[in-house]
């Protein structure tokens, strides 16, 4: 069968290839580690985001132990074609795969289902590092890590792996807040508004709050469209800067960064206000310094009761929690979550999907299942 293939190392590898049939390897682990019940999934369509390009172009990624390439692609959605006994799922059912899968030593988050916070690094993810992804025409997979969606989520459901994050960023920030004072939001900035942005504004429109997005972007951009649809501001980051927005929008009580960039990401726990919470999801590979005014912001993270924490990666309660805020925003919002899809490209066109247009917000790689 078809497969988007690269060998994590060798830039400019990425290839259409064939690979075996995936039923009845044995190979499928549940959450338990043993090998369990495998699940044959057809795959509709696959996400690229800019993980899948630096394993494309700059060596990050990992292949499965004793071979050299890797199937790409960890954005996923499909469709059941075989259930075994005793998995609660049903053929044609709509599912998303979680990505990262618990470490061989079982460190306690994992042993708890939380491979997201796993403390020994030995974790494996599907399409990233030593598992091969869902950028194939069929996968299997434990009824451990499938997320049934609804129908409506159909044209949406590509997005759930990016949601997952979002959301999970946002539960921890809320719960972290609230558990150390009476906390009730009124401002949000969220800095980027690449996918990861927008759903970040968009589910922190859906707890009402006033959301704020700095990014450079074209104001007739796709990106803006969808912000202004969903009621959000839009700031251009040059005449905006984030170090000035704490001064020009006032008191911010929860910073959103997801711009990808190390120095927006200082100034975005600059910008935190009193009592305030900065969620940091930008994953920056590169080995930039900067000098910061460390007396002035550790005094006023001090004075200020600021919370800064970073997050990767979620779990399956947080992909469960991502389907009922991306039904959310479906059924507030009529044909707006659509438009974050802006490409779609079949698979034997792979390589426009590897490379990124102005008015890109997601780029789909679509397969046989759709
Ligand atoms: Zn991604
Ligand atoms: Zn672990």
């Amino acid at each position: 069968m078809k497969a988007i293939i690269t060998t994590p190392g060798t830039k400019g590898s990425v290839r259409l290839g064939a690979i075996s049939e995936p039923s009845g390897t044995g190979m499928v682990q549940g959450a338990d580690g043993k090998p369990g019940a495998e699940v044959e999934v057809e795959v509709v369509e696959v996400g690229v985001c800019g993980t899948d390009l630096e394993i494309a172009n700059d060596g990050y990624g990992a292949p499965p132990e004793a071979r050299d390439s890797l199937v790409l692609g960890h954005e996923n959605l499909g469709r059941v074609v075989s259930v075994p006994d005793g998995v609660d799922l049903k053929t044609g059912q709509l599912v998303v795969a979680t990505v990262r899968r618990p470490c061989p030593e079982r460190c306690p988050p994992c042993a708890a289902g939380q491979s997201d916070d796993c403390l020994t690094g030995n974790y494996t993810e599907r399409g990233i590092k030593g598992r091969d992804g869902y950028m194939a025409e069929r996968y299997m997979e434990s009824g451990d890590y499938l997320i049934p969606l609804p129908s409506t989520l159909t044209k949406v459901g590509v997005l759930m792996e990016p949601s997952s994050i979002v959301e999970k960023g946002l539960i921890q920030a809320f719960s972290i807040q609230r558990g150390r004072m009476p906390w009730e939001p009124k401002q949000a900035l969220v800095c980027g508004a690449g996918a990861v942005g927008l759903l970040a504004a968009i589910f922190l429109r859906l707890r009402d709050l006033e959301v704020n997005l700095v990014a450079k972007a074209d104001p007739g951009s796709p990106a803006y469209k969808v912000a202004q649809a969903v009621g959000a501001s839009l700031l251009d980051a040059t005449e905006h800067p984030v170090s000035k927005l704490g001064q020009e929008l006032g008191h911010i009580d929860i910073i959103f960064e997801a711009t990808g960039a190390s120095s927006v990401a200082m100034d975005a726990i600059a910008a935190t206000g009193h009592n305030g919470v900065c969620c940091l999801s930008s994953v920056t590979a590169g080995t930039r310094t900067l000098t910061v005014d460390a007396d002035s912001l550790n005094l006023d993270m001090v004075l200020g009761n600021k919370l800064v924490f970073g997050t990767v990666n979620a779990n399956r309660r947080h992909f469960e929690a991502a389907a009922r805020m991306l039904g959310a925003a479906v059924r507030k919002w009529p044909g707006v979550m659509e438009q974050i899809v802006t490409r779609r490209v079949a698979a034997e066109q792979f390589a426009d999907a590897f490379t990124r247009q102005p008015d890109d917000i997601k780029t789909v790689i679509t397969f046989s299942g759709g």
